[in-house]
């Protein structure tokens, strides 16, 4: 009798239009506080919104790169609530007609996560808490955002995270967002209930509210579901409500009772005329999407013929997958370059914002210089590896580090002539490998690649060096 995690998640995101959804300010992140604001977004009275038309077209675009079908016809409404971060009292939000409707977002076990709306709205403004004194920063008011609401679909703490990659990432692909986690730009709540296994029906669910960490979410809901677990098999029930996540304890807590949508009020904002959006207009948008990630996975997997593991790393940066693609032109073994992008260079890219950035010297044409003599053999691998150290640390083409004579490599009989020689030399080696130490014949491969300076080919040598001790 083991219990079930339930789980929906309402995701905000904040869109990296120019400037507000109802004015002209900017959306830039920071700044003094209060320097980002007009009367509009401050709410004074007799100031009239006028709707950003690239919030829409953003929307859109978030819509259907998340499977979505985009409504011709919807509207905003005004959700009221005091609180001193909303200075007009009322969110301008969307009810009734949201902008996008049932989507999904595919998860690598093959499970859907349905999305049921996207809508768009205005982000309030922050309080800050300081010197034992609460200030307000309006800057963040009137920001759009668009609230990605998903159905209860989520079964466990792995699925809701890879929901969240997965939804950051093509965001991020789709350019409407720079979704980052830490400045908020990227939020969620997640509602939560439990049942038994095979329980129709769902229980009663909290609301963890505002939270800005993958790290963070996952604690919370493995604490969450505990206490209501526990809280359930003791007899008790679970009260509706909406919880905080205190990082500090590794608990939830109770924030205050559960509003319903009737305690907004929700009513249409009567300042802001109906959003109509054509067809056609909405195929234009359609088209203008680049490649998603899921797309370029399924591409890099099945035509390029890249094992998994190799493709998820690559696309999980865009600008990573643009230069592995650039640097596979005319190549027929595509893993060689992911092997040099993801081993050599990502070593030198540790964090996850260094490699975002990709500020690396080696250009993909001098990559896939580099990795098109390794394939064609005309550099050996042993080579090919310290020449792009040289190159990374250079910014230098191949061709500045070899010379045609290490591109010869070595003619057979010569290696044969060195391989007999290493064999003479390490005879003690030889022997062992005879009698069954299949590690003993590394030192003899090593003097090899010593005497020729790493010219010869190791596969080749091992080769000749085991029949000469065969045969000796
Ligand atoms: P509200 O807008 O009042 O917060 P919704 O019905 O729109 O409520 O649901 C908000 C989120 O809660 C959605 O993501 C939904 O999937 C999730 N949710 C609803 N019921 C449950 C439940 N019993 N357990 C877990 N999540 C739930
Ligand atoms: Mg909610
Ligand atoms: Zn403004």
């Amino acid at each position: 009798m083991s219990w079930e995690l339930v789980a929906g998640l309402e995701t905000h995101v904040e869109l990296s239009t120019k400037t507000k959804i109802f004015c002209r300010c900017t959306t830039q992140f920071g700044g003094e506080p209060n320097t980002h604001c007009c009367p509009v977004c401050i709410g004074l009275p007799g100031t009239l919104p006028k709707l950003n038309k690239a919030v829409v077209e953003y929307a859109v675009r978030a819509g259907l790169a998340t499977n979505c079908n985009i409504r011709n016809i919807s509207k905003m409404d005004r959700k009221n609530y005091v609180y001193p971060d909303l200075p007009k009292a009322y969110q301008i939000s969307q009810y009734d007609k949201p902008l996008c409707e049932k989507g999904y977002i595919e998860l690598s076990d093959g499970n859907k996560i349905n999305i049921t709306r996207i809508h768009i709205e205005e982000d309030a403004g922050k309080l800050i808490h300081q010197r034992g004194d609460t200030y307000i920063d309006y800057n963040r008011g009137g920001v759009p955002l668009i609230e990605i609401v998903t159905e209860p679909d989520i079964r466990s703490i792995e699925q809701a995270i890879e929901y969240i990659e997965k939804l950051r990432l093509i965001m991020k692909y789709i350019g409407v967002s720079d979704v980052k986690m830490q400045e908020g730009s990227l939020r969620c709540d997640v509602n939560i209930s439990v049942r038994k296994k095979g329980q129709e029906g769902y229980g009663t669910r909290t609301e963890i509210k505002n939270m800005n960490s993958l790290n963070f979410i996952a604690k919370a809901m493995e604490y969450e579901f505990a206490r209501q677990v526990e809280i359930l098999e003791s007899g008790g029930e679970i009260v509706q409500e909406t919880r905080r996540y205190n990082s500090d304890q590794n608990i939830t807590e109770s924030m205050r009772g559960k509003e319903d949508a009737d305690d907004y009020r929700y009513f249409r904002d009567p300042d802001l005329v109906t959003i109509a959006i054509s067809d056609d207009e909405i195929e234009n948008i359609r088209e203008s999407l680049p490649e998603l990630p899921g797309e370029k996975l399924k591409r890099f997997t099945e035509e390029f013929a890249l094992p998994l593991e190799d493709a998820e790393l690559l696309i999980r940066y865009k600008k990573i997958a643009e230069y592995f693609e650039q640097s596979c032109r005319n190549v027929t073994t595509k893993k060689l370059v992911s092997n040099y992008i993801l081993g050599q260079m990502f070593r030198r890219l540790p964090t996850d914002t260094e490699k975002e950035e990709f500020s690396i010297k080696v250009s993909s044409e001098q990559l896939n210089e580099l990795v098109l003599l390794t394939e064609t053999k005309k550099l050996n691998s042993n080579m090919a590896r310290n020449v792009l150290e040289q190159m990374l640390d250079t910014g230098k083409g191949v061709m500045d580090f070899i010379s045609e004579s290490d591109m010869t490599g070595i003619d057979e009989g010569d290696l044969r002539a060195i391989c007999e020689k290493a064999v003479a030399n390490n005879q003690k080696a030889a022997e062992e490998y005879k009698s069954g130490k299949e590690k003993a014949i590394g030192s003899i491969i090593g003097f090899i690649m010593k005497e020729t300076k790493g010219k010869a080919d190791a596969a080749a040598a091992t080769e000749i060096v085991k029949q000469l001790i065969i045969n000796s």
